[in-house]
């Protein structure tokens, strides 16, 4: 049957009429008739899914924006998502202190950022949505400061794909940094996280209707809650969600670990989907080039390859050999690993570049628990590592060569004065793979956040933010986006939500 708006009117019509619930499934193979609620269990202004970034940035903003009653639910026993776990890492091309300028790291602005993003997905995102991101991202990050005390380590890195030095850390090198201030800023606003809830369906009567509410599993039985003002998706990737990514890359099977926790699954797009949302850009699925080899975890030594490029850290493959770009994107230094064939592949770097890219702490934990391989020379490093230690030494020879004289003919690496050469020992290496770590596509959204139907039309009462969007970070997210994404639409998401007028 052929799709068209006026069919799914009629269907909508009819299903709507007797008190059955808008499902686009309906019809398919294990699809259920799902009758909408007659009766609620409760009534929630602003009701939220998902407690990573952007749901608390959408509850924050939600709760000071009209809305008397803004739940967030959360369907594991913790909040945070993948959100709480992240690598610290927030874009911006400026923040309140200028640390940027501060540092001499050269010059930026947020029309440089937008273009970098754009660029950096192969010109697929939403060029409006990326303006958003770029010229948000700043406000966003001295809000957190402002109002949630989120700490920033003195340090702004240049990281792949990037073309100016904007990344920049929390003190606390993890997305705890930036989770536990926001989550305090929306509970003092009187925002509730709500644990162990899952979502399990969207209702909404017709194509035509507004977003009634949700069906949500509990450890008490399943509960009906209804929306008053508006709903928030924000319920994150599904770089878990090994099915659901086959049938969009069939490539990225079981045989990928993943960097995510395990509730980055896909559920919520489906039933957005079913109520009539579009999604677009599915098959955008970024490898992590930096995950722990054989687990696929992203632990804080995993993120110091990604900090480094921009400090002369250098990659090379088990034969001791450079064999990509270190400035590259994501996606082209994941394609180059796995090019090599040779598995795994390690970063190098020296004692005088752990400041630029972490701390001597982290550095010992690191050590520690086996992550990072310590030695006083590069033969020794070479050994431990078990790559042969004449290619090694050869290859950095030629790496400090090509910094000395501003040219690398091997790979075109673009080099800046604040790289720091690797002459002086100790060395250290860290083994690195790639992994499932973000999935670009998801619900599309507009400008307000509004999640679009497939016509492009709002659906009324539904909004979406975060990872569980798609059409920002087009083919491949650059490092460090994702956080100010979720941030920047969060708020807006949130903002607008609560001014819907609420439904009696
Ligand atoms: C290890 C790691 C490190 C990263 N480091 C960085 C970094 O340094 N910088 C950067 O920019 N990006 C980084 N990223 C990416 C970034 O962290 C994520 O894109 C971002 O945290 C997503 O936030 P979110 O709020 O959209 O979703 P999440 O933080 O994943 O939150 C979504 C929440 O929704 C919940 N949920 C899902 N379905 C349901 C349902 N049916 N019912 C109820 N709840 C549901 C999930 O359990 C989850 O808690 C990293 C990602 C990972 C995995």
């Amino acid at each position: 049957m052929e799709l068209s708006r006026r069919t799914l009117m009629k269907v909508g019509v009819v299903v709507g009429t007797a008190g059955v619930a808008l499902n686009l499934f309906e019809g398919k193979a294990g699809a259920v008739v799902r009758k909408i609620p007659t009766k609620w269990d409760e009534t929630v202004e602003v009701l939220i899914v998902g407690s990573g970034f952007a749901g608390l940035a959408a509850a924050a903003e939600a709760a000071v924006n009209g809305a008397k009653s803004v739940v967030i639910l959360e369907k594991m026993p913790i909040y945070g998502g993948n959100s709480i776990i992240n690598g610290g890492e927030y874009n911006a091309w400026d923040d309140k202190f200028h640390l940027r300028q501060k540092l001499n790291l050269g010059d930026d602005s947020a029309d440089l950022h937008a273009q970098d993003t754009l660029k950096g997905g192969d010109f697929f995102g939403v060029p409006e949505l990326v303006k958003i991101l770029a010229d948000g991202a700043t406000p966003g990050l001295n809000w957190m400061i402002d109002e949630g005390g989120v700490q920033l380590r003195e340090v702004v890195n240049r990281t792949g794909g990037h073309t100016a030095y904007r990344t920049h850390t929390c003190v606390a090198g993890v997305g705890r940094g930036y989770a536990e201030p926001l989550r305090k800023i929306a509970e003092s606003r009187g925002a509730k996280i709500r644990l162990g809830m899952k979502v399990t369906w969207i209702w909404r009567k017709d194509v035509d209707s507004p977003v009634l509410g949700v069906e949500v599993e509990t450890s008490k039985g399943m509960q009906n809650i209804r929306v008053a003002r508006a709903l928030v998706l924000a319920s994150g990737g599904f770089s878990r969600d090994v099915a659901m990514r086959m049938i969009y890359n069939p490539s990225l099977g079981p045989g990928y670990s993943s960097t995510n926790h395990p509730g980055a699954t896909g559920e919520m797009i489906r039933y957005a989907q079913a109520v009539g949302c579009e999604a677009i850009h599915m098959a955008f699925i970024q490898l992590y080039p930096y995950a722990e080899p054989e687990t696929g975890m992203l632990d804080a030594p995993a993120v110091y390859p990604f900090r480094g490029p921009g400090f002369g850290i250098v990659y090379v493959n088990k034969a001791g050999k450079r064999f990509v770009n270190e400035m590259e994107r994501r996606d082209v230094v994941s394609r180059a690993e796995l090019a090599t064939g040779m598995k795994p592949t390690y970063s190098i770097f020296n004692e005088e570049m752990i400041p630029h890219m972490g701390t001597k702490d982290e550095v010992e934990k690191g050590l520690a628990k086996g992550r990072f391989v310590k030695a006083d020379t590069l033969a020794e490093l070479a050994q431990k590592l078990g790559v042969p230690a004449d290619a090694l030494q050869e290859t950095i020879t030629k790496h400090n060569q090509y910094l000395k004289e501003g040219k690398d003919p091997e790979f075109n690496r673009a080099y800046t004065k604040a790289m720091i050469p690797l002459e002086q020992g100790p060395f250290y290496g860290i083994a690195q793979w790639p992994a499932v770590h973000h999935t670009m596509g998801g619900l599309r959204v507009n400008a307000k956040g509004q999640a679009l139907d497939i016509w492009g039309n709002p659906i009324p009462r539904l909004y979406a933010a975060g990872e569980v969007t798609g059409g920002i970070h087009g083919d491949n997210r650059l490092g460090g986006n994702a956080t100010a994404d979720c941030v920047v639409f969060g708020r807006i998401a949130g903002t607008n939500a609560a001014k819907e007028k609420p439904l009696a």
